[in-house]
């Protein structure tokens, strides 16, 4: 597993605490090489991963119907083996009956599905639940009962195990009590993606393995990282008890409160971790104090070429206020594309450049670097304000003389991309970074910027609206300030689902809007170089410039009268700078792209977004695409083609061309896609929850969270040594994730 368990008892510090718990499952009763090999593939090594791998549900099994006190309309559940299996015809259809027996007589059942009689065919031992009913030919039978298979006749795997009838009596874990199902799905994706095939393991062979570690007791050794203060405050069971309930549980409300623990345990880690690095920046007391008087407030708004809308104007206070402040600044500027962040973190900016200090802007991409540029001179023309850019590919005169303007302090504002971030980049008094866009960059990047200046303020903008539950984890230890209202004069957008049979409308708006003087975009997806090496037949290698080249000629054949041209990420920064100022400049009608111009690209004459294949985007990607249209007082039209094969696609198309509201866009696809995907695991620096759902469990995420910070807050370093295990435990499974830099 690529990264650390969040669930205790997981993870190196641990190793060889406790035999019972390290104990390899190899050696235990029933498994040989091939069992052990397909618990393997489960990642179930030691008894400790057994007592960590939960049940997906549950099942009531609480009490078992003799065969004997069978009546008809009884719903009941039956442990019987089969003597018996015969596939019939029956009135056109496949019949399958099986007589079953247990130790007080017989019965027969029976189903409509030539399925069953596959999977029955090899089982000798086996649990029914079902109905019972009277035939048409006057007996009674169980009709399509559900069943699940206890034991075969021959099975492969099964040869190396004590194959003994599972054993009956109140002490089984198959019956008589709720039992456990696990899931038999390996975790980790096949390399092409798709999912694994379910390992040829049954229920009731997990079942008695973790039934025979539970027996033994090994839960018992774990040992409790969560304070004693925290789980008798919160009444939370103790972990073995928790471990226990969750498998086998005496009640649904004993597993409930068995899960409720182990969630919460996960979320409250995540917080305390959270918590560590908010103290940690807290503590670098050296930031500027940037206070913001009425005669420097007068003079960067009289800059900008426009009245801020309340919301701008609240979240540049609550900026000011941050920044007055020794405390360094840790905010996150949330707000739909197009609501003005950047002119708020501009008027930001402008606070630390009024206080002889420095201030510095990072965007995703080159061509937002050079974006930025442009807007930051129109809005400080005339000022004594000095901008400097860092272009990627500078010369090295140039890219001297930006790095001397910086050490002497000439520039006031510097803007860049990653480079910004490189060794050699000093500032005289970097007091403010601002980073556009910010899920492009990941945590790491975030405490190299820190590490730029006496602890700046920091201000991360994002159009991408982070869903609450998200941002109260990993972004839990920002505030956050929203823009909810657009500027005024916005007009609609207009977003349809098109049929490959509407093309022609399609083109027909382009050269519309050609006419009136606007400009558009027609956007494909990234289409991943892949080469003949990678053992991909021939046919199939195709790069994203030819993509956009082929579909700038099908263009042209339609629509000889228009200018297209292309942009795409292979080229390079100036390329990509001279096609945007040609559509700036009226030069050009159609701009063929790929997601390059997804975010932050500016141009008030743009009113129409045409995206090809846009089942391959995501849903926040595709409505970052919409955001290009419509930023100004122009109607916009967002058409796009799709072929939505899943149902999640079609779901999610459906939602894009039914809200323009980026907040609910987020919970959606935070909702379809889960936390992994939101941001892609890696960038999100989330872990892997085994228990915790961040959907599901916000309510638990909530009393974790203000537990965890509250613990944190009376105890900063988690010194007190009733605190040593819970710091050790955060440190090892977060410490980097988090850049903790010390947590002791
Ligand atoms: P964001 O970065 O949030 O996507 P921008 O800061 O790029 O949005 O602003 C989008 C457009 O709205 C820009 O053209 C900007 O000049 C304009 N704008 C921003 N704030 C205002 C305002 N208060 N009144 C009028 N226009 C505004
Ligand atoms: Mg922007």
């Amino acid at each position: 597993m690529l990264t650390p368990r969040l669930s205790s008892g997981a993870g190196p510090h641990k190793a060889g605490t406790d035999e019972r718990l390290d104990r390899p499952l190899q050696f235990m009763k029933g498994v040989g090489p091939k069992r052990a090999e397909l618990l393997d593939r489960l990642m179930l090594r030691t008894v400790r991963d057994l007592l960590f791998f939960f049940p997906i549900d549950h099942k009531d099994r609480k009490t078992v119907t003799p065969l004997k006190h069978m009546r008809p309309g009884l719903a009941v559940n039956v442990r019987a083996r089969i003597l018996d299996l015969k596939t019939k015809s029956f009135a056109g259809r496949t019949r399958v009956e099986a007589k079953i027996a247990d130790e007080t007589g017989e019965f027969r059942a029976g189903w409509y599905s030539p399925f069953v009689a596959e999977r029955l065919e090899q089982t000798e031992w086996a649990f029914f639940s079902g109905k019972v009913v009277k035939t048409k030919r006057g007996g009674y039978e169980l009709s399509h009962p559900d069943f699940e298979i206890l034991s075969r006749r021959s099975d492969e795997a099964e040869k190396e195990s004590d194959d003994e009838a599972p054993a009956a009596g109140p002490a089984s874990p198959d019956f008589g009590r709720i039992v456990p199902v696990y899931s038999l799905r390996p975790k980790q994706r096949r390399p092409d993606g798709t999912e694994p095939p379910e390992v040829k393991l049954n229920q009731s062979f997990l079942r008695r393995m973790v039934w025979r570690a539970l027996e033994e007791n090994a839960q018992s050794a774990l040992p409790d990282d969560l304070p004693a203060s925290v789980l008798d405050a919160r009444e939370l069971p103790a972990l073995p008890d928790a471990v226990r309930q969750f498998h086998f549980p005496d009640a649904l409300g004993q597993r409930d409160r068995a899960r409720h623990r182990l969630a919460y345990e996960e979320l409250f880690l995540l917080s305390a971790g959270v918590a560590l690095r908010r103290e940690q920046i807290g503590q670098q007391q050296a930031a500027w104090k940037l206070p913001l008087g009425p005669t420097i407030r007068k003079r960067i708004l009289a800059r900008l070429p426009f009245e801020l809308t309340e919301a701008q104007d609240r979240a540049f206070g609550e900026i000011a206020g941050d920044l007055a402040r020794a405390r360094p600044m840790n905010r996150l500027l949330q707000g739909d594309v197009g609501c003005g962040k950047t002119a708020v973190a501009v008027a930001s900016m402008l606070l630390a450049v009024a206080h002889g200090t420095q201030a510095a802007m990072l965007a995703p991409t080159e061509v937002l670097a050079e974006q930025h540029l442009r807007t930051l001179e129109k809005l400080l023309e005339g000022s004594k304000v000095k901008l400097g850019l860092l272009r990627g590919g500078a010369s090295a005169a140039d890219r001297k003389a930006f790095l001397g303007g910086l050490e002497s302090g000439e520039i006031h504002i510097a803007i860049g991309t990653h480079a910004l971030l490189e060794g050699d980049v000093r500032f005289k008094a970097l007091a403010m970074i601002v980073v556009d866009e910010q899920h492009k960059f990941g945590v790491e990047q975030r405490q190299a910027l820190r590490a730029k200046g006496t602890s700046p303020h920091v201000l991360v903008m994002t159009a991408t609206p982070i869903p609450r539950s998200l941002s109260l984890t990993l972004y839990g230890d920002l505030d956050v300030s929203v823009i909810d209202a657009l500027p005024p004069g916005r007009a609609e957008v207009l977003t349809k689902w098109l049929k490959e049979s509407d093309r022609p409308k399609a083109y027909k708006l382009l050269i519309k809007e050609a006419r009136a003087g606007h400009a558009a975009y027609v956007v494909l997806p990234r289409i991943e170089e892949r080469s003949i090496e990678n053992g991909d037949a021939p046919g199939t290698f195709w790069s994203e410039v030819k993509g956009v080249e082929a579909e700038i000629k099908r263009l042209k054949e339609h629509l000889p009268s228009l200018r297209i041209e292309a942009l795409h990420g292979r080229m390079k920064g100036e390329e990509k700078d001279r096609a945007l100022a040609k559509l700036r400049g009226g030069h050009l009608d159609v701009l063929v792209s790929t997601q390059v111009i997804e975010v932050g690209v500016d141009l008030p004459q743009a009113t129409v977004m045409l995206i090809e294949n846009a089942e391959r985007f995501g849903l926040s990607s595709l409505h970052q695409l919409r955001g290009r249209v419509g930023r100004s007082g122009l109607k916009g039209h967002c058409l796009f083609f799709a072929e939505a094969n899943t149902k999640e696609s079609k779901e999610r198309l459906k939602v894009f061309e039914g809200t323009r509201d980026g907040f609910a866009i987020a919970e959606e696809d935070f909702r379809l896609r889960g936390p992994g995907q939101f941001f892609g695991t890696e960038q999100s620096g989330l872990p892997e929850f085994q228990v915790a759902d961040l959907l599901q469990d916000r309510e638990i995420l909530a009393e974790a969270r203000a537990d965890a910070f509250a613990l944190v807050s009376a105890d900063p370093r988690l010194a007190k040594p009733e605190h040593a295990a819970l710091r050790a435990r955060v440190k090892q499974v977060l410490g980097k994730r988090l850049g903790l830099v010390d947590v002791g």
